[in-house]
């Protein structure tokens, strides 16, 4: 395919002066609007990724646009130095969202687990009695946690890892849903399991029924912490709160982003109970955005949306029907493999109508945007708010490009 010139010229502007670390598709957005987007040449596309589960509410959501542009005129940062008057209110009302005591707000996902990795360390010494250094976390092989210098430590994708040593050790790697390497692996230095109850990165993995039970009785059993990470799982997307409740399952330790900042500001916490939270004391942990007035409004907005349960009945509703329509074409064989669950699905093409990234690329040919993920797979994830019949239509393209 080739580009016409106006997003030519912007493509070609963009790589002379970025850094080559991503490879989008030739798409330049300019506008949004609930599931659809308008690129510079005034193409519009339904976008069947929102931003990895950060855009779950979509583009420009009313409530959430109007909750920031009513936080910008008032005030928008004081640095934690000083109190300001949301902080409290997003607080409560996440900590009760997530049936918990307390949380340490933070900006990207990634500060959200580097957050979680000192709350277990620190706990693990304080509360637990481990010897000092020596705490231990268990974490799953194909995660993706972020990509700090220690979460790629604990990384098993060559691409996000290589390079980048030397790594941070205390981690150990287990097969993902393999409750018996789990039960292995952890020893009385392990203070915590990290786990995503749904691997995204990974194609959208859902691990065996029962596996996330057995987490949490091993992890009680053993005195060690539950950590889900649930940046991407969560906040609706497989049709509850959280993924874990798929499972009847309540981690110690949430840690939330994407969504959370309503694709408006990057928003992300730790949530627990104050006995494994309370254990930091002032100066042992911060971020100078973390909680910022801005964030908060937004992540209000985005919490008391999230109470209503309408968007979580939206992703069931449509979930299934997504799921129902991937499964006929499952039984055609064009597609090897569907896994998901709630309205966020990793579909595995079979390899003969071209890697993930060129399925992607005729999808966007078709006004559909996606991401591949590792070889053949895509992902598909639309807003929570797109409508029937545009997930229809799109779902006409994917079949349109498969020749089904
Ligand atoms: C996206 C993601 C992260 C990292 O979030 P950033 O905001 O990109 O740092 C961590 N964990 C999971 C499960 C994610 O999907």
């Amino acid at each position: 395919m080739t580009p016409d010139r106006a997003t030519q010229d912007y493509i070609g502007a963009s790589d002379a002066h970025s850094a080559h670390n991503y490879h989008p598709l030739p798409v330049v957005v300019a506008t949004g609007d609930g599931a659809w987007l308008t690129d510079v040449d005034g193409r519009r596309y339904l976008d069947m990724l929102a931003g990895y589960s950060a855009l779950n509410f979509g583009h420009g959501n009313r409530r959430l646009v109007d909750a920031a542009r009513a936080q910008l005129e008032r005030v928008t940062l004081t640095s934690r130095a000083f109190h300001h008057d949301r902080f409290a209110d997003f607080c409560t009302q996440l900590a009760e969202l997530c049936g918990k005591d307390m949380v340490l707000p933070m900006n990207t996902g990634a500060e959200a687990v580097e957050t979680a990795v000192k709350t277990a360390r620190k706990w693990g010494y304080r509360v637990k009695g481990v010897s000092d250094g020596r705490a231990r976390i268990v974490v799953a092989s194909d995660n993706f946690h972020g990509r700090t210098t220690t979460i790629v430590s604990f990384s098993t994708d060559p691409e996000a890892r290589a390079d980048f040593g030397p790594y941070t050790p205390g981690f150990d790697i287990v097969p993902y849903g393999d409750l018996d390497a789990l039960r292995a692996a952890v020893t009385d230095e392990t203070v915590a399991v990290l786990l995503e109850p749904i691997q995204g990165e990974a194609g959208v993995l859902v691990p065996p029924a029962g596996y996330l039970p057995g987490v949490r009785e091993l992890t009680r059993e053993r005195g060690v912490l539950f950590i889900a990470d649930e940046i991407q799982s969560g906040l609706g997307r497989t049709g509850r709160t959280f993924a874990c409740e798929h499972e009847g399952v309540v981690p110690d330790v949430y840690v939330l982003g994407k969504a959370l900042g309503g694709g408006v500001v990057p928003v992300s916490a730790v949530v627990a109970d104050r006995d494994v939270l309370g254990v930091f004391r002032p100066g042992e942990h911060g971020s100078t955005f973390g909680g910022n007035p801005l964030a908060c409004a937004v992540g209000l907005e985005v919490i008391a949306m999230l109470r209503g349960g309408e968007y979580q009945r939206r992703a069931t509703e449509l979930g299934e029907h997504l799921h129902a329509e991937l499964g006929v074409l499952a039984g055609t064989g064009k597609v090897t493999q569907v896994r998901g669950r709630g309205l966020w699905a990793g579909v595995d093409i079979d390899p003969s109508y071209g890697t993930g990234r060129e399925i992607s690329e005729k999808l966007m040919a078709r006004g559909v945007l996606v991401k591949d993920t590792h070889g053949s797979t895509i992902r598909i994830a639309p807003p929570l708010v797109i409508g029937k019949e545009d997930l229809d239509w799109g779902l006409d393209q994917l079949r349109a490009v498969l020749g089904a």
